[in-house]
């Protein structure tokens, strides 16, 4: 069978893919996808290809849709449910990469490492101003305790720190089980020095941090983005740190990519170009479970990972 790929994944996912099928890389977007896309009975995306329904509605011959890595945000999944293809993806295979990013988000932070940097570049000694807060001590707020949310629990333990978490869909035990103290979202807001989102991106979350709740927030709280750009109001981020609401905020995700916005003239932000799933290992676990579940798919079986079991299975 013939399977497109439109974005960039690990050689050890398309030479998997090519043991037993043809495989073609292009990265086609719009128009020229839909052009293309009748000829093909699976695709493969990462977070670059916007698969949207007009894409959808001329694939007359696609089977499954494969996510090497977890949101599925840029797929139109009820338009592919509506035409019987299947939406897999492959969970798991970044929350390391993602956790790490996030760790190194707040050390950013917590020690103003860019702004350091950038400094030096300009042959300044800004010494006295760049005083840095320890991790040790300190509380983070976890505003959901998935995959993500709960490895990043783990590594801040590890550093000392003392972590709170919300997620509506856990039990208080399932929490606490994972190293947290099951918090509210306003207890987070009020208490913690630092702030890390790990929820999806759905209409319950799209805006869920703007100017509400960077009012609660401590002056001196920091509040980092690894998860999707769309959670946090950039204008309310905007205002709440051009008025001292807050101390800082790190983002690795923005309402619009590539982000050219105007955060970029405030100092006290982090910025890093969605990198959170972009390590060596994290794109070849990623693509290689997204991998075997196209192959499962293909071969008449049902995949693991089906992100749209409900919608087709009714
Ligand atoms: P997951 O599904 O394991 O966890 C998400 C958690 O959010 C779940 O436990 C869910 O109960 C919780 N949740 C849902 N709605 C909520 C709400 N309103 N309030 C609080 N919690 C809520 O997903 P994961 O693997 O941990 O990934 C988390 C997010 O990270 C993904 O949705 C994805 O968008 C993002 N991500 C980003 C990158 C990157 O490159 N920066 C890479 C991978 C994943």
């Amino acid at each position: 069978m013939k399977i497109l790929i439109t974005d960039e994944v690990a050689e050890e996912a398309m030479d998997l893919l090519k043991e037993k099928h043809e495989v073609k890389f292009q990265e086609l977007r719009g128009e020229e996808l839909a052009n293309e896309i009748g000829k093909y009975d699976a695709l493969m995306v990462r977070s670059g290809t916007k698969v949207t329904a007009d894409i959808i509605e001329r694939a007359d011959n696609l089977k499954v849709i494969g996510r090497a890595g977890i949101g599925v945000d840029n797929i139109d999944v009820e338009a592919a449910s509506r035409k019987g293809i299947y939406v897999v993806n492959s969970p798991g295979g970044s929350t390391r990469s993602v956790a790490e990013l996030t760790i190194g988000h707040m050390l950013c932070l917590a020690r103003h490492i860019p702004y350091a940097d950038r400094s030096i570049r300009e042959g300044k000694w800004e010494k006295k101003k760049l005083k840095g807060v320890e991790l040790q001590g300190k509380k983070l707020g976890i505003i959901g305790f998935g995959r993500i949310g709960r490895e990043v629990c783990r590594l801040a333990l590890a550093m000392g720190m003392e972590c709170m978490a919300y997620d509506p869909l856990l039990s208080d035990e399932e929490i606490k089980r994972g190293g947290a103290i099951p918090s509210s979202m306003e207890e987070i807001l009020k208490n913690a020095d630092f702030v890390t989102l790990h929820v999806p991106l759905i209409e319950k979350t799209r805006h869920m941090i703007s100017t509400p709740q960077f009012e609660m927030m401590k002056k001196n709280a920091y509040i980092i983005n690894c998860a999707r750009g769309g959670i946090i109001d950039e204008d309310a981020l905007y205002n709440a740190l051009k008025n001292g609401r807050i101390a800082g905020a790190a983002l690795d995700v923005y309402e619009e990519e590539p982000y050219t916005g105007k955060l970029r003239e405030l100092d006290n932000v982090v910025f890093t170009p969605h990198l959170g799933a972009s390590t060596k290992e994290g794109q070849i676990r990623a693509g290689v479970i997204c991998a075997e579940q196209i192959l499962k798919v293909l071969d008449g079986m049902e995949p693991e990972y089906w992100v749209n079991r409900k919608m087709m299975k009714g």
